[in-house]
Parts: C-alpha cells; sequence; structure tokens
C-alpha cells in the first residue's frame, strides 16, 4: 500500500468518513468519552488479527478508517455547535496529512514482523490486561519490579501483541485530544478572537517543547501549534490553548 494510492482511495470515501464521525460525536459526546471508547477498539482490533478473527488486509482497512474516523469526531466535538460538519471538511487536509504518512509506515513495520515471525498469530503468552502503556514506564512512581513492569520493558517497541496494541492507542485513541482543540481552533478564528496562549501542565512530566511553546504566553491566532505539535510528547501532550 502506497501512499498515494491510499490517499486517492480515502478521498473517495471523505462523505462516508463525515458521516460515521458525525454518528459517533453524537454517541459519545465529548473529547475524554472518545479517546476511552477507541483505546477499546484499538485493543479489540489488535486482538480480532491476533487471535485470526481478521485478515490483515481487514485489520489494515479497519485501522485506516478508525484512525481518519477518530480524528474527524474529535474535530466535530471541538466545534460543538458551531457548523462542525463545515469544521470536520476544512480539517480533512490536516487529518490526512498528518495521519496517513506515520500510519502507512507503522502498518509497513508491523506487516514485516508478521512475515518475519516475530509477531505470531495466535500466540496468547502475554496478557492484555498486564500492559502497560511505554509513557508509562518513567513514571517514578511506578513499582519498576513488578511483573506488569517486567513485562512491558521486555515487550519492546511493536514486537509483542500488547506492545502493538500500545501503539495503535496512538493512532485511533490519544489523537483525539489534538483533534478537538483543532475543531475549536476554527471556532474562535471565526468568533474573531485575536490571540492564543498554550498552557502546559506543568508537572514533572511536562516536556521541555511544552515549556517553551508556554513561556511565550499571549500571541497571534493561529501563530502557535496546536497541542501535540511542535513537542517531543506528540500525541500524550496535554497542553491546553486559550484565546482571548
Ligand atoms: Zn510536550
Ligand atoms: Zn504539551
Amino acid at each position: 500500500m502506497d501512499l498515494l494510492s491510499l490517499v486517492s482511495t480515502v478521498t473517495k470515501r471523505r462523505g462516508d468518513y463525515f458521516s460515521q464521525a458525525k454518528t459517533l460525536a453524537r454517541k459519545y459526546k465529548t473529547q475524554p468519552t472518545l479517546e476511552d471508547n477507541m483505546f477499546k477498539e484499538a485493543k479489540a482490533i489488535v486482538l480480532a488479527l491476533r487471535d485470526k478473527q481478521i485478515k490483515w488486509e481487514e485489520y489494515q482497512r479497519s485501522l485506516v478508517d478508525k484512525t481518519l474516523i477518530s480524528a474527524l469526531t474529535a474535530v466535530y466535538l471541538g466545534a460543538k455547535d458551531a457548523q462542525p460538519q463545515a469544521k470536520m471538511e476544512k480539517a480533512w487536509p490536516t487529518v490526512v496529512g498528518d495521519m496517513l504518512p506515520p500510519l502507512i509506515k507503522f502498518l509497513g513495520e508491523t506487516k514485516a514482523r508478521l512475515d518475519a515471525g516475530v509477531l505470531r498469530i495466535g500466540d496468547n503468552t502475554v496478557d492484555f490486561a498486564d500492559y502497560i502503556p511505554d509513557d508509562i514506564l518513567d513514571d517514578p512512581a511506578y513499582d519498576t519490579d513488578s511483573p506488569a513492569m517486567q513485562a512491558a520493558i521486555n515487550a519492546g517497541n511493536g514486537r509483542s501483541w500488547p506492545a502493538l496494541f500500545g501503539r495503535v492507542v496512538r493512532y485511533l485513541s490519544t489523537p483525539t485530544f489534538s483533534f478537538f482543540n483543532l475543531g475549536e481552533y476554527f471556532v474562535r478564528q471565526e468568533q474573531g478572537f485575536g490571540e492564543m496562549r498554550r498552557a502546559a501542565k506543568r508537572d514533572k512530566r511536562t516536556c521541555p517543547d511544552c515549556k517553551t511553546w508556554d513561556a511565550q504566553g499571549w500571541q497571534p491566532i493561529g501563530s502557535l501549534p496546536m497541542p501535540g505539535r511542535g513537542c517531543r510528547c506528540y500525541d500524550r501532550c496535554r497542553c491546553e490553548i486559550e484565546y482571548r
């Protein structure tokens, strides 16, 4: 699957993605609920592949569809009552441009690991319930001697089924925060707000990039990137954008 043909395929299906996103937005209502449900869907789709309920082609198609629909749903929720459909359409090039290039690379890596037998179909030796996302690994409050922690360390980067799940979450679930902010940004821009500010969490896990954006204070609207853009914490970024 190459990027150009994938972009042309998904572009033909745009209308379908928009209507599915609208349905999901009405169902989940808030960004955190969307994020939680997409987390569950990420687990379900990885388990379905592992347990031979779906074939590779279906996994691949489903991951592309869910990634796009999840991002669009987040934009829709961020726009609230201010013409959310139009905001989704406006966000489409950003959604496709941000998500598809890394997703296609990720799918290629996964396929190579399946072909090489690093990931084995039917292998249920690691319990998903024990899996710890890798961002928790550097939390000093976490007990490094626990079996779950050891399993997470041994899992490696996408080389086990639970680790693959951890990466799928970063396409389906965690990016919803940034796209929700993008939907809200389109609305604030329309409403004529002149300045924006990117406020970091200011806890011990806040990355240096987010601190730098935070330190810039109020800036002309449109001049600061959305959360997760321009920072090394990517989709895990939880900076707040304020407008005035
Ligand atoms: Zn950051
Ligand atoms: Zn941040």
